[in-house]
C-alpha cells in the first residue's frame, strides 16, 4: 500500500482531535492493531499540541501534517512556522519543559519516541519546527477473505 496526504489546518486545539482521527483513518488500509492506532494517535496529538502551544504560543498560525505509507512503513511529519526551538537536544530530554503552567509535564517528545520507531526533530529559532516520525505497521492478516 502506497499513499500520501497533506493537511494544512489552523493552529487551534480543536484541530488536535481532527489530526488524531485523520491519521487513524489514513493508516486503516494496512490493518493496524488497536495498539498501533492508539500509539500513532498519541504521537500525532503530542506533536500537534506542541505546534499549537509552543510553536505559535496559542496565537494564530497553520500546522501542516504530511503522512505517507510505503508498504507497511508509516511516515508522519508535523510542521509549524512558529518560534522554533533553540536547543533541540535539551527540548527532547524527558521532563524538560518551558511551560507555560502546570499543564505541561515535558513528556511530549518522550511519548513520541516511545510510541514510534523513529523520531527526528528539526528546528530553527524564529523559523519553525518539523517533527518527523516513522513506524512500521505489523499488518495483521485481514478477515476480509482476500488472502
Ligand atoms: P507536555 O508535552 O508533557 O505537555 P511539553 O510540551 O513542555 O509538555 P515536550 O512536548 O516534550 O514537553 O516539549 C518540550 C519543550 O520543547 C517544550 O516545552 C517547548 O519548549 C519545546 N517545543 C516542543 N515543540 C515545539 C514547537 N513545535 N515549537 C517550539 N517549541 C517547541
Ligand atoms: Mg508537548
Amino acid at each position: 500500500m502506497n499513499n500520501e496526504i497533506k493537511l494544512i489546518f489552523d493552529a487551534i486545539s480543536e484541530n488536535e482531535a481532527f489530526a488524531r482521527v485523520a491519521v487513524a483513518a489514513f493508516m486503516t488500509p494496512v490493518n493496524p492493531t488497536l495498539e498501533e492506532i492508539a500509539d500513532v494517535k498519541t504521537a500525532v496529538s503530542e506533536a500537534v499540541t506542541n505546534a499549537i502551544v509552543h510553536g505559535y504560543g496559542d496565537g494564530p498560525g497553520k500546522v501542516t501534517m504530511y503522512c505517507a505509507l510505503r508498504d507497511k512503513r508509516l511516515h508522519i511529519e508535523i510542521m509549524d512556522t512558529g518560534r522554533g526551538i533553540e536547543d533541540v537536544e535539551q527540548a527532547m530530554e524527558p521532563l524538560f519543559t518551558t511551560g507555560p503552567g502546570p499543564e505541561r509535564s515535558g513528556m511530549g517528545f518522550s511519548f513520541m519516541e516511545a510510541f514510534m520507531d523513529e523520531l527526528r526533530v528539526e528546528s530553527k529559532p524564529g523559523r519553525g519546527t518539523r517533527v518527523v516520525m516513522e513506524k512500521t505497521i505489523a499488518e495483521l492478516p485481514c478477515a476480509c477473505g482476500e488472502d
